[in-house]
């Protein structure tokens, strides 16, 4: 098809899409439709629907979209001066359709829903507001759980536009205070760039281009010579405009990945990119834009990214191309893949265009010279650079492909991978070795800890000598990407112990019959514990991980504060807790069972 006919027809789609929004908003909110039609028709989403929930200028330490570890950033996360304890205010009339406590992931989290379709997410908040306050006790105490995730309905928990909700903070996987603030789709939980919804943050700032990287693809591919990746670096001509200097011998298929970032006004931190192309001529062969994507899309990160730079070295590296196996919609695969295949003996430039949702834009051009030696290596399916470093010169045995299951069988070992495991193709074969002192099985191994993996996916190992009495006790030990290994609790069938891991690379079993750790933090002056006071513990436990924790008064159930990041645990003395000499105890247990005590004498006055 011809490009201009091809994006013609692009435009139809993408235009017909943006009616069929409109047609959704007309049935379901015929009053408010009328009202925001003005900005529903400039905008897509409604400018003036939602206001800040933070009442100093939004000033963000994170973007919608942004490049994480195993996940794309849902939201904005939004300075808070580095302070916790700021007032946080729902963004819109709605009610509390869900509450989570954890240590981990979100910590303390409000999502609200709104009349019009969309949800509001606050995370990371330090303490909920009143009445939500009292309710969220109310449940731990009735559920006797320390870590909550419940969905209310619609009058439990009504809020009023600009209402106090909660303080912000730094619970869960936070790196310092801040408020994370996401707008969902409530029906597809879709999550939606906030800034469409006219927030306003300042920006006058264009993106910067750090450096690039050229990567070969396939077999016989080279760059500069050589079949690794091939790091370049800028000059910068103008506020703007950069270029690598050199043209780049590429013999066969590569691919590109940069490192680029945006600021904003007055605000030092950097930034991800809201829209990125590879262009050549008038051709756009590669395309991010961080608008829209489901919730089960976040993973999708580790494919558009270098995901070995950024897990080893924390390089947050762009690659300009589509993998196979990575169906993220904020990537228009209609255009190309960024597959490049420069002719051979001719230079070709090429040129990458970074925006930011500002429309502040910066572009980077360099040039590929196609190698004129013995061209091979066609691009067809694409390599992460593990993949074509851990090529073997022996005939594969098996090959995975990123949409296509496959079960891989073997005596003592299965894998079952289904479609969608990983994102570019894998020669692989089964590897066994015995397994080190105290292993209960050989170790079993299949690719490697550096590619990427989209999903869950079952495997199974064959162990048929383990006595009955320790099954229950036994865990498969993998190996991360960082070296750092991790176990996977499992069941028995027969012979078979069965689980399931999002890694490539070794695994063996072994057994977990180890009780975590408890260390009481600071030594208690005097046995006598106030109401409201606090006693505080690290814990930690060396295999199948914690899984639950109680804090006992007597006989007393008291709510404790996980917090994952520092390890610790908060327990502070409830206004019901029994009064006179009392026995505290913290149990603490771990995936498999193992149990751990800390018992402590305590006066309560
Ligand atoms: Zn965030």
């Amino acid at each position: 098809m011809p490009i201009v006919l091809f994006r013609f027809f692009h435009e139809v789609k993408r235009t017909c899409e943006q009616i069929l929004v409109h047609l959704s908003l007309i049935f379901t909110l015929p009053l408010l439709f009328i009202s925001q039609k003005q900005t529903i028709a400039q905008s897509r989403f409604p400018v003036d629907y939602f206001t800040t929930p933070i009442d100093t200028p939004l000033k963000l330490s994170g973007g919608f979209a942004e490049l994480r570890n195993n996940h794309l950033h849902g939201g904005l996360d939004f300075r808070t001066g580095g302070e916790e304890g700021r007032p946080i205010y729902a963004a819109a009339d709605g009610y509390v359709g869900r509450i989570r406590v954890s240590g981990q992931g979100y910590g303390n989290c409000l999502y609200i829903i709104h009349p019009i379709g969309y949800t509001t997410v606050y995370g990371h908040l330090l303490t909920f507001e009143e009445p939500i306050r009292s309710w969220v006790n109310r449940r731990h105490n009735e559920l006797q759980e320390n870590e909550l995730d419940l969905f209310l309905k619609k009058d439990e928990l009504p809020v009023k536009k600009d209402q106090l909700v909660a303080l912000s903070g730094n619970t869960g996987a936070s790196g310092g205070p801040h408020l994370h603030f996401e707008i969902r789709h409530s029906e597809t939980e879709e999550l939606i760039n906030p800034l469409w919804f006219g927030l306003p943050v300042e920006d006058d700032v264009c993106p910067t281009f750090d450096c690039m990287e050229i990567v070969p693809i396939g077999q016989g591919s080279m760059v500069g010579g050589k079949a690794s990746p091939h790091r370049l670096q800028f000059v910068q001509d103008s506020v703007g405009f950069w270029r690598v200097k050199k043209e780049t011998m590429v013999k066969g298929a590569c691919h590109v990945q940069v490192k680029v970032w945006d600021k904003h006004k007055d605000n030092e931190l950097r930034q991800g990119i809201y829209k990125l192309l590879l262009v050549q001529g008038l051709d756009t062969l590669y395309s991010f834009k961080a608008d829209r994507y489901a919730h089960t899309e976040t993973r999708y990160a580790n494919s558009v990214m270098d995901y070995e730079a950024k897990m080893l070295k924390n390089e947050t590296f762009y690659r300009l191309f589509r993998s196979p196996g990575n169906h993220l919609r904020l990537l228009n695969s209609e255009i190309g893949n960024g597959i490049l295949y420069p002719k051979p003996g001719e230079n070709t430039q090429y040129r990458m265009i970074a925006t930011d949702f500002s429309g502040n834009q910066s572009e980077c051009s360099f040039t590929l010279l196609g190698s004129t030696v013995g061209a091979g290596g066609a691009g067809g399916a694409g390599n992460q650079r593990t993949a074509s470093a851990s090529a073997s010169p022996q005939r594969p045995e098996i090959v995975i492909q990123p949409n296509r299951a496959i079960k891989i069988e073997h005596e003592n070992v299965r894998f079952q991978l289904p479609a969608g495991t990983i994102y570019d193709t894998l020669n692989t074969r089964i590897s066994i070795r015995s397994g080190p002192s105290g292993a209960l099985s050989p170790e079993y191994s299949i690719g490697n800890a550096r590619i990427p993996v989209h999903q869950y996916f079952p495997f199974s190992i064959r162990a048929p000598h383990v006595p009955s009495k320790l099954k229950s006790k036994v865990v498969a030990i993998g190996t991360n990407i960082k070296g750092v290994q991790n176990a996977h609790t499992g069941t028995w069938k027969g012979d078979w112990f069965e689980s399931k891991t999002r890694q490539l690379g070794a695994f063996y079993l072994a057994l977990d019959t180890i009780a975590p750790r408890i260390d009481m933090q600071g030594k208690l002056k005097s046995d006598t514990m106030n109401i409201g006071s606090t006693l505080q513990f690290s814990i930690s436990d060396a295999r199948s991980g914690i899984k639950n924790f109680h804090f006992y008064v007597g006989e007393f159930w008291n709510k404790l504060i996980w917090d994952a990041k520092s390890a610790t645990l908060t327990a502070r003395i409830d206004e019901h807790a029994p009064r006179g000499n009392q026995i505290a105890c913290l149990v603490v247990i771990d995936a498999v069972g193992n149990e751990a005590n800390l018992t402590i004498p305590v006066f309560i006055p």
